[in-house]
């Protein structure tokens, strides 16, 4: 009931009002309505852009149920009386239901035509003036009740942009039919004359296409063609002007200033630009505000910010332009990023691996090397080692090599008196002395072995490989040591194989690490019975081409839980022991690739067994 009462009365009010359009949206917010005469085709990009920002300007102002009318009229392409009242009678009937509260006007000739027709069409409607130039002629055009945004691109602006491009500038070719339109640039020749008295003008404004293209095709350096917006070429053929614009610039070998941005990108260099998106927002940025309650006459026309030097990259490359003499301000578009910029994230990433890679390798090697150089002091202090440990043995060995040299020092004594006293009879026998000398001469020889083995045991040598008869190496050291084992009454005994047995080595070394197992052995046995002061060594080939040397004794053997530290260094049970003996013969044989091991023996004693991998296997 009560909504009843609320419709009846807003009936009547609306009845009172005289039925005004309020009322017809009395439900919902005002609607308002905007006309937007185009004077050319707005399909085309320019005129299309406009209408797009008229749009934009509209949505901005947050009144959505504004209503957006558009007409193109088209005049360059129809040009004649009988069109344009044709066109008259068409807008009548089509408007004749839909009242219109502002027209926004784009281009000079629908100012033209609204200022011959709009009293016929709307008669109250009030008006915006877009996309004319700041002129007496256009301001003359303006009726009652209007306003203006005004964008223009003034032949200075070509001029300007032109001696960007060519600094040495003499000549200009003009081309497209506005340069002939008083309304546009008009006033080219007085500008030119006083920008640069001494310019050369070439006219083709005139011309037609055909004709355009093969003189642009031969222009003599230092010039440049300055187009305007070309519709039709004077012979009854229409184009859309970027299409025009991009046959002359097919042909054209010179650089060509444009005017509007949406030429640019087609052969264009660029120049001072139309921005159609901005010239129809700020004449739609006007309409709203007439929309929403301000009067035309209270809004001075004014200049907008609708024209910016732009120019195209890739153009300026082409004629060597410096970006730097470009007028202040301009914008450079299509600019290809280099590949650092293009590949800016995928370099960063590739440079950041490698560097990573690279600190990798460096720690790596570095570390390799400090390995490297760990390996060779401990090889060196083994070495240093292994020397003590040889002078350790060669003195405790002094007193039986004192009884090796002994031994033939005194058969040369002995000899060398026997040889006096055959000399002193009256008739020596001189091959009793022969025989004599060659006695000395033996057993002199048998001293400097002493020596000589002594010398070459004490020797610091680097390690020399060779390959070494092993019977001939064990023996070698059991005959050394053989006169220490009589000091100490321990029989040493050497069952070499009856195979030849053959390793790769380092003489000495191996013959130190075999020494210093015997050397253990006798001191195992010496504080025994007789029948236990024994240290057998023997050699014999194992199944995978090792050969195995075993020195065994009858001692008392080793504790169990202490068979795997005796080879640590410094380990001794013994009261002057070193505990390097064994440590050093370990590392010699690990050196050579082979292994050593102790094992007790069930009836006493400990066997050592050192392997060794064969010099050339069977
Ligand atoms: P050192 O002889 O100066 O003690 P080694 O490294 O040669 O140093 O020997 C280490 C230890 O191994 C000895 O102190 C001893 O306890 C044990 N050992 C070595 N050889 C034998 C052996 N034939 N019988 C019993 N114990 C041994």
């Amino acid at each position: 009931m009560r909504v009843i009462r609320g419709l009846a009365r807003i009936l009547i009010a609306c009845l009172f009002a005289g039925l005004s359009r309020e009322c017809v949206a009395a439900d919902g917010p005002q609607q308002r309505s905007v006309l937007v005469l185009e004077e050319a085709d707005f399909r085309s990009p320019f005129y299309s852009e406009i209408f797009a920002g008229i749009r934009t300007a509209a949505k901005q102002n947050g009144k959505s149920n504004t209503v957006i009318y558009g007409e193109s009229l088209d005049l360059a392409r129809f040009p004649g009386p009988d069109y344009e009242l044709s066109l008259v009678g068409h807008l009548k009937t089509k408007y004749a239901q839909r009242p219109i509260d502002v027209i926004v006007s784009i281009g000079v000739a629908s100012a033209k035509f609204l200022q011959k027709r709009k009293q016929d069409i709307w008669p109250a409607a009030p008006v915006v003036y877009g996309f004319v130039p700041d002129l007496p002629e256009t301001r003359a055009l303006f009726l009652p009740d209007t306003t203006a945004v005004f964008a223009r691109v003034r032949p200075t602006h070509l001029l300007t942009a032109a001696r960007a491009i060519v600094p040495d500038l003499t000549r200009v070719v003009l081309v497209g039919e506005a340069w002939k339109n008083p309304l546009v640039y008009g006033h080219w020749k007085q500008d030119f004359a006083a920008a640069m008295p001494d310019l050369e003008v070439i006219d083709l404004s005139g011309a037609v296409l055909r004709e355009v293209r093969s003189r642009v095709a031969s222009l003599p350096d230092r010039s440049a063609i300055l187009t305007s917006a070309m519709y039709s070429d004077g012979e009854g053929t229409y184009y859309a002007p970027a299409s025009a614009l991009a046959r002359v610039a097919e042909s054209a070998n010179r650089p060509i200033i444009i005017t509007s941005d949406t030429f640019l990108g087609r052969s264009g260099v660029g120049g001072f630009l139309l921005l159609p998106e901005i010239i129809g927002r700020e004449a739609g940025e006007v309409a709203m505000r007439i929309l929403d309650g301000e009067a035309p006459s209270s809004i001075a026309p004014f200049s907008g910010d609708n024209v910016r030097p732009i120019f195209d990259w890739r153009q300026l490359k082409r004629w060597n332009v410096d970006e730097a003499n470009l007028p202040p301000g301009s914008e450079v578009r299509f600019r290809q990023p280099t590949f650092w910029e293009q590949y800016y994230w995928h370099s960063a990433i590739i440079a950041g691996v490698v560097l990573v890679q690279a600190l990798m390798i460096t720690i790596l090697l570095r570390e390799r090397r400090l390995r490297f150089m760990a390996e060779v002091e401990a090889r060196q202090r083994m070495s240093e080692l292994a020397h003590m440990n040889r002078r350790a043995t060669a003195g405790e060995m002094s007193v039986s090599l004192a009884h090796e040299l002994n031994q033939p020092l005194a058969a040369i004594l002995i000899n060398a008196e026997t040889a006096q006293q055959i000399l002193q009879s009256p008739a020596p026998d001189l091959g009793e002395i022969r025989d004599i000398l060659n006695h000395i001469r033996r057993d002199d020889q048998r001293a400097a072995e002493v020596i000589g083995r002594l010398r070459s045991f004490l020797k610091r040598d680097p390690t020399e490989r060779s390959e070494l008869d092993l019977n001939a190496t064990v023996g070698e050291v059991f005959r050394f040591l053989s006169v220490q084992a009589l000091t100490h009454d321990v029989e040493l005994v050497m069952q070499p194989s009856s195979a030849d047995i053959r390793v790769k080595g380092d003489k000495i070394q191996l013959q130190q690490a075999i020494l210093n197992l015997v050397v253990n052995g006798m001191e195992a046995v010496a504080h025994l019975p007789d029948e236990r002061r024994r240290v057998v060594g023997r050699t014999s080939l194992t199944e995978g081409n090792l050969a195995l040397v075993s020195i065994a004794d009858k001692g008392d053997g080793i504790l169990a839980e202490k068979v795997a530290e005796i080879f640590k260094p410094f380990f001794t049970t013994k009261a002057q022991g070193m505990g390097i003996g064994l440590s050093i013969a370990h590392t010699i044989v690990q050196a050579h690739g082979g292994r050593i091991w102790a094992e007790n023996v069930p009836s006493g004693g400990v066997v050592f067994h050192v392997s060794l991998p064969l010099a050339a296997p069977r």
